[in-house]
């Protein structure tokens, strides 16, 4: 009998040493929060940078914008500042849509068709397309990303734009809305993504005419997103596919680990290998200033800043994401 109730004595020990250093090692809801208040307040007062302004209507959104949110797998909500302030997407449309076509036509398909590299270069050279035989390279370029919009299947351009809505609509949760101030702006000055569809076009690198595709993939551009949006969208790639808000399955969870392969490579532009150094997270910026990352099977990263740096990514949004990621040990090429 004392035997027995010595040795019961021990598993119960050893079950709660085991059971208090998984759950110190687990992050509670008020360490997130208070990390996420010390990169906002750490960086709030940065002005370095400055707003895109080869697209007109970029160039006088508010600088201000400041917001971060984090959403976990089980869709809950760690945020602080303008989180629900919108910019345009810009260039993270173009995971959604590439996402889009590797559904429709496969893995493989992207990349044979497109390319999963780095460029090394710009994201609107046209060097890097004469350099590689005609290849995009990658479908997070503006080559390769106008590339996947003509790839969509569909009959008409008005086709093509209502899927890769609806389906950057159901990453994030809700209808996105057009801002028709930058559409306008933008198509009306998109010579030189023209120029890049006719080249890829040459090389017969199109799935539909060539301005045809630059149209809708400057509208794709031009969707509106707050940083609440970005982390929702994060969060369902890092959830396998499946969006943590609505509990709908997006995506094909054998594609998640593709897209997030891309961002890792590409993610940043020229300037993705500094960053994935820095954080080992797969993640992807745009010109309005939003960066969207990814702690694949925790967090959806969303953060809005609008001035960049000299690549187009933003400043604030990277400093404060290196800040978080490294405080709470996220670093997914750490664990
Ligand atoms: N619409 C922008 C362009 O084509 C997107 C670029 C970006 O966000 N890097 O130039």
């Amino acid at each position: 009998m004392y035997i027995k109730s010595k040795s019961l004595l021990l598993s119960f020990l050893v079950l709660f040493v085991l059971n208090s250093s998984s759950l110190a090692s687990q992050l509670t809801s008020q360490k997130i929060n208070q990390v996420i208040k010390e990169a906002y307040n750490k960086y709030k007062g940065d002005m370095g940078g400055k707003n895109a302004d080869y697209i007109d209507a970029l160039s006088v959104v508010d600088s201000k914008i400041f917001g971060i949110t984090f959403v976990d797998v089980d869709g809950n909500v760690y945020e602080i500042g303008d989180t629900k302030k919108v910019v345009s997407i810009q260039s993270i449309s173009k995971v959604f849509t590439a996402a889009l076509v590797m559904s429709e036509k496969g893995a493989k398909f992207v990349q044979n068709k497109i390319g999963v590299n780095a460029t090394g270069l710009a994201f609107n050279s046209i060097i890097a397309i004469e350099q590689h035989g005609g290849s995009a390279l990658n479908p997070f370029v503006n080559a390769g990303a106008i590339q996947s919009t003509s790839w969509v299947g569909a009959k008409d351009s008005k086709e093509r734009w209502m899927k890769i809505k609806a389906n950057m609509s159901a990453f994030a949760g809700r209808d996105l809305k057009l801002n028709k101030d930058v559409y306008t702006s933008e198509v009306n000055d998109n010579k030189r993504n023209q120029a890049i569809s006719k080249l890829l076009d040459a090389y017969g690198r199109m799935g539909s005419d060539p301005l045809e595709a630059t149209t809708v993939y400057t509208k794709q551009c031009s969707l509106n997103v707050s940083a609440h949006d970005l982390a929702i969208m994060g969060a369902t790639l890092a959830n396998h596919g499946k969006n943590p808000a609505t509990n709908a399955q997006i995506i094909d969870s054998k594609y998640t680990p593709k897209i997030m392969a891309i961002m890792a490579t590409a993610g940043l532009y020229d300037n993705a290998g500094d960053w994935l150094y820095d954080t080992g997270a797969p993640a992807k910026s745009g010109v309005g200033g939003g960066i969207l990352a990814v702690i694949p099977g925790k967090f959806g990263i969303g953060i809005v800043s609008p001035p960049l740096d000299s690549y187009g990514n933003s400043v604030r949004a990277q400093l404060a994401a290196k800040y978080i990621i490294e405080k709470l040990g996220l670093n997914p090429l750490a664990q």
